[in-house]
Protein backbone atom coordinates (compact mmCIF):
# COMPACT_ATOMS: atom_id res chain seq x y z
CA UNK A 1 0.00 0.00 0.00
CA UNK A 2 1.22 3.57 -0.93
CA UNK A 3 -0.01 6.92 -0.65
CA UNK A 4 -2.27 7.99 -3.32
CA UNK A 5 -0.37 11.06 -3.89
CA UNK A 6 2.93 8.94 -4.34
CA UNK A 7 0.90 6.15 -7.15
CA UNK A 8 0.05 9.14 -9.16
CA UNK A 9 3.26 10.61 -9.12
CA UNK A 10 5.05 7.84 -9.93
CA UNK A 11 2.50 7.25 -12.71
CA UNK A 12 3.73 10.24 -13.93
CA UNK A 13 0.50 12.40 -13.48
CA UNK A 14 2.38 15.63 -12.03
CA UNK A 15 4.38 16.41 -9.59
CA UNK A 16 3.27 15.00 -5.75
CA UNK A 17 2.90 18.40 -4.82
CA UNK A 18 0.35 18.89 -8.09
CA UNK A 19 -1.24 15.17 -7.49
CA UNK A 20 -2.00 16.36 -3.74
CA UNK A 21 -3.76 19.42 -4.81
CA UNK A 22 -5.67 16.89 -7.28
CA UNK A 23 -6.88 14.82 -4.87
CA UNK A 24 -7.76 17.64 -2.81
CA UNK A 25 -9.92 19.25 -5.24
CA UNK A 26 -11.92 16.00 -5.49
CA UNK A 27 -10.71 14.76 -9.05
CA UNK A 28 -9.09 11.56 -7.79
CA UNK A 29 -10.98 8.62 -7.48
CA UNK A 30 -10.20 4.93 -5.63
CA UNK A 31 -12.56 2.39 -6.71
CA UNK A 32 -15.39 5.09 -8.16
CA UNK A 33 -15.23 6.10 -4.61
CA UNK A 34 -14.01 10.02 -4.55
CA UNK A 35 -10.84 10.30 -1.81
CA UNK A 36 -10.28 13.79 -0.61
CA UNK A 37 -8.11 13.47 2.29
CA UNK A 38 -4.30 13.34 1.75
CA UNK A 39 -3.03 10.23 3.89
CA UNK A 40 -5.19 7.79 2.30
CA UNK A 41 -3.05 4.70 0.98
CA UNK A 42 -3.84 2.64 -1.99
CA UNK A 43 -2.61 -0.66 -3.86
CA UNK A 44 -1.40 0.40 -7.11
CA UNK A 45 -1.75 -3.16 -8.37
CA UNK A 46 -5.03 -3.73 -7.43
CA UNK A 47 -6.98 -0.88 -6.93
CA UNK A 48 -8.54 1.49 -10.00
CA UNK A 49 -7.10 4.42 -9.76
CA UNK A 50 -8.87 7.57 -11.95
CA UNK A 51 -7.93 11.42 -12.35
CA UNK A 52 -10.56 13.18 -13.44
CA UNK A 53 -12.84 9.74 -14.21
CA UNK A 54 -9.38 8.51 -16.35
CA UNK A 55 -7.55 5.75 -15.09
CA UNK A 56 -4.25 6.05 -14.54
CA UNK A 57 -1.33 3.47 -15.75
CA UNK A 58 0.65 2.47 -12.98
CA UNK A 59 3.83 0.61 -14.29
CA UNK A 60 6.44 -1.11 -13.36
CA UNK A 61 9.68 0.79 -12.78
CA UNK A 62 12.08 1.19 -15.53
CA UNK A 63 15.83 2.75 -15.06
CA UNK A 64 17.24 3.96 -18.69
CA UNK A 65 20.97 4.89 -19.27
CA UNK A 66 21.13 6.74 -22.38
CA UNK A 67 24.01 8.72 -24.26
CA UNK A 68 22.44 12.13 -25.46
CA UNK A 69 23.82 13.38 -28.89
CA UNK A 70 24.17 17.27 -28.56
CA UNK A 71 21.79 19.63 -30.25
CA UNK A 72 18.45 17.17 -28.35
CA UNK A 73 16.38 18.99 -25.64
CA UNK A 74 16.40 17.57 -22.48
CA UNK A 75 12.40 17.32 -22.38
CA UNK A 76 9.86 15.02 -23.50
CA UNK A 77 8.29 17.55 -25.89
CA UNK A 78 9.22 20.36 -27.57
CA UNK A 79 6.59 23.72 -28.52
CA UNK A 80 9.17 23.70 -31.45
CA UNK A 81 9.30 20.79 -32.72
CA UNK A 82 13.38 19.98 -32.10
CA UNK A 83 14.55 16.96 -31.03
CA UNK A 84 14.09 16.02 -27.58
CA UNK A 85 15.74 13.05 -25.63
CA UNK A 86 12.06 10.76 -25.87
CA UNK A 87 12.61 10.47 -29.69
CA UNK A 88 15.72 8.44 -29.29
CA UNK A 89 13.40 6.31 -27.05
CA UNK A 90 10.57 5.15 -29.38
CA UNK A 91 10.98 1.49 -28.80
CA UNK A 92 10.08 2.64 -24.70
CA UNK A 93 6.63 2.37 -23.24
CA UNK A 94 6.67 3.56 -20.15
CA UNK A 95 6.65 7.06 -19.85
CA UNK A 96 10.10 7.78 -18.55
CA UNK A 97 11.13 11.57 -17.42
CA UNK A 98 14.64 12.66 -17.83
CA UNK A 99 16.47 12.83 -14.08
CA UNK A 100 17.85 16.19 -14.00
CA UNK A 101 19.07 18.47 -17.12
CA UNK A 102 22.03 18.46 -19.79
CA UNK A 103 21.86 21.65 -21.93
CA UNK A 104 20.97 21.61 -25.53
CA UNK A 105 24.71 21.59 -26.57
CA UNK A 106 25.91 18.99 -23.45
CA UNK A 107 26.17 15.26 -24.46
CA UNK A 108 26.85 12.19 -22.66
CA UNK A 109 25.15 10.45 -19.68
CA UNK A 110 21.55 10.99 -18.84
CA UNK A 111 18.88 9.11 -16.74
CA UNK A 112 15.73 8.77 -17.43
CA UNK A 113 13.44 6.68 -15.23
CA UNK A 114 9.67 6.32 -14.25
CA UNK A 115 10.62 6.22 -10.60
CA UNK A 116 9.62 9.56 -8.86
CA UNK A 117 11.23 9.11 -5.58
CA UNK A 118 14.93 8.17 -7.02
CA UNK A 119 14.61 10.92 -9.52
CA UNK A 120 13.62 12.78 -6.31
CA UNK A 121 16.56 11.76 -4.46
CA UNK A 122 19.11 11.46 -6.98
CA UNK A 123 18.25 15.80 -7.72
CA UNK A 124 17.65 16.65 -4.69
CA UNK A 125 20.87 19.16 -4.13
CA UNK A 126 21.00 17.89 -0.07
CA UNK A 127 22.47 14.59 -1.48
CA UNK A 128 25.50 15.74 -3.80
CA UNK A 129 25.66 13.08 -6.12
CA UNK A 130 28.81 13.58 -7.89
CA UNK A 131 28.66 14.53 -11.70
CA UNK A 132 31.55 13.90 -13.55
CA UNK A 133 32.44 16.14 -17.12
CA UNK A 134 35.40 16.08 -19.75
CA UNK A 135 34.89 19.98 -20.98
CA UNK A 136 36.94 20.36 -24.09
CA UNK A 137 37.97 24.68 -23.25
CA UNK A 138 40.21 27.24 -25.26
CA UNK A 139 43.53 27.31 -24.42
CA UNK A 140 45.37 25.02 -21.28
CA UNK A 141 44.09 25.93 -18.35
CA UNK A 142 47.14 26.35 -15.83
CA UNK A 143 47.32 24.59 -12.44
CA UNK A 144 46.57 27.41 -10.57
CA UNK A 145 43.46 28.20 -12.72
CA UNK A 146 42.26 24.77 -11.77
CA UNK A 147 42.46 25.24 -8.23
CA UNK A 148 40.20 28.04 -8.05
CA UNK A 149 38.15 25.28 -9.25
CA UNK A 150 39.29 23.08 -6.79
CA UNK A 151 38.67 25.24 -4.28
CA UNK A 152 35.02 27.19 -5.87
CA UNK A 153 34.67 30.08 -7.48
CA UNK A 154 32.22 32.99 -7.50
CA UNK A 155 29.62 32.88 -9.81
CA UNK A 156 26.56 35.11 -9.95
CA UNK A 157 24.64 32.74 -8.01
CA UNK A 158 27.36 32.31 -5.35
CA UNK A 159 30.28 30.24 -4.95
CA UNK A 160 30.41 27.03 -5.77
CA UNK A 161 31.39 24.32 -3.35
CA UNK A 162 34.64 22.46 -4.26
CA UNK A 163 35.18 20.47 -7.50
CA UNK A 164 37.48 17.49 -8.36
CA UNK A 165 39.01 18.46 -11.38
CA UNK A 166 42.45 17.07 -13.65
CA UNK A 167 43.18 17.12 -17.02
CA UNK A 168 42.78 14.32 -19.17
CA UNK A 169 43.82 15.55 -22.47
CA UNK A 170 45.98 18.25 -23.45
CA UNK A 171 46.74 19.53 -27.06
CA UNK A 172 49.83 19.74 -27.91
CA UNK A 173 49.72 23.10 -29.66
CA UNK A 174 48.09 24.51 -26.77
CA UNK A 175 45.04 25.03 -28.34
CA UNK A 176 42.38 23.51 -26.40
CA UNK A 177 42.57 20.96 -23.42
CA UNK A 178 39.70 18.69 -22.35
CA UNK A 179 39.34 18.36 -18.13
CA UNK A 180 37.46 15.73 -16.41
CA UNK A 181 35.53 17.93 -13.93
CA UNK A 182 33.31 16.77 -10.73
CA UNK A 183 30.61 18.61 -9.32
CA UNK A 184 27.98 18.05 -6.37
CA UNK A 185 25.88 20.52 -7.32
CA UNK A 186 23.79 20.69 -10.77
CA UNK A 187 23.36 24.80 -11.14
CA UNK A 188 22.19 25.57 -14.68
CA UNK A 189 25.04 25.92 -17.14
CA UNK A 190 27.29 25.55 -14.12
CA UNK A 191 30.25 23.90 -16.01
CA UNK A 192 30.30 26.46 -18.62
CA UNK A 193 29.98 29.08 -15.98
CA UNK A 194 32.60 27.76 -14.45
CA UNK A 195 34.93 27.56 -17.25
CA UNK A 196 33.81 30.79 -18.77
CA UNK A 197 35.08 32.54 -14.86
CA UNK A 198 38.31 31.33 -15.48
CA UNK A 199 38.69 32.75 -18.90
CA UNK A 200 38.37 29.21 -21.22
CA UNK A 201 35.21 28.47 -22.18
CA UNK A 202 34.32 25.18 -22.95
CA UNK A 203 33.76 23.95 -26.41
CA UNK A 204 32.23 21.04 -26.10
CA UNK A 205 30.87 19.31 -23.13
CA UNK A 206 30.20 15.20 -22.54
CA UNK A 207 28.89 14.11 -18.98
CA UNK A 208 30.87 11.06 -18.47
CA UNK A 209 29.71 9.92 -14.98
CA UNK A 210 26.48 10.21 -13.18
CA UNK A 211 26.31 8.83 -9.39
CA UNK A 212 28.46 6.18 -9.64
CA UNK A 213 27.16 5.24 -13.09
CA UNK A 214 29.86 5.56 -16.41
CA UNK A 215 28.72 5.14 -20.40
CA UNK A 216 31.20 2.99 -21.14
CA UNK A 217 31.00 1.64 -25.03
CA UNK A 218 27.14 3.11 -25.01
CA UNK A 219 26.95 4.56 -28.34
CA UNK A 220 25.70 8.35 -28.97
CA UNK A 221 22.04 8.12 -29.23
CA UNK A 222 21.61 4.93 -27.98
CA UNK A 223 20.14 3.56 -24.68
CA UNK A 224 20.24 0.59 -21.96
CA UNK A 225 18.49 -0.41 -19.34
CA UNK A 226 19.89 -0.46 -15.41
CA UNK A 227 21.02 -3.98 -13.90
CA UNK A 228 18.94 -4.70 -10.58
CA UNK A 229 22.36 -3.90 -8.96
CA UNK A 230 22.88 -0.91 -10.54
CA UNK A 231 19.52 0.58 -9.53
CA UNK A 232 20.26 -0.82 -5.93
CA UNK A 233 23.97 1.06 -5.98
CA UNK A 234 21.47 4.36 -6.67
CA UNK A 235 19.28 3.98 -3.36
N1 LIG B 1 26.96 22.04 -16.71
C1 LIG B 1 26.72 22.74 -17.83
O1 LIG B 1 27.22 23.84 -18.01
N2 LIG B 1 25.91 22.18 -18.75
C2 LIG B 1 25.34 20.98 -18.62
O2 LIG B 1 24.62 20.52 -19.51
C3 LIG B 1 25.61 20.28 -17.43
C4 LIG B 1 26.42 20.83 -16.49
Amino acid sequence: MERLQKILANAGVASRRKCEELIASGKVTVNDEVVKELGVKADPTKDVIAVNGKRIRTESKLYLLFNKPKGVITSVHDEKGRSVVTDYLKDVKERVYPVGRLDYDTEGLLLLTNDGDLAHLLTHPRHHVPKTYHATVEKVPHGAALEKLQKGIKLEDGMTAPAEVEYHDVDPEGKQATIAITIREGRNRQVRRMFEAIHHPVIRLKRVSFAGLTLDNLQRGKYRKLSAQEVQMLR
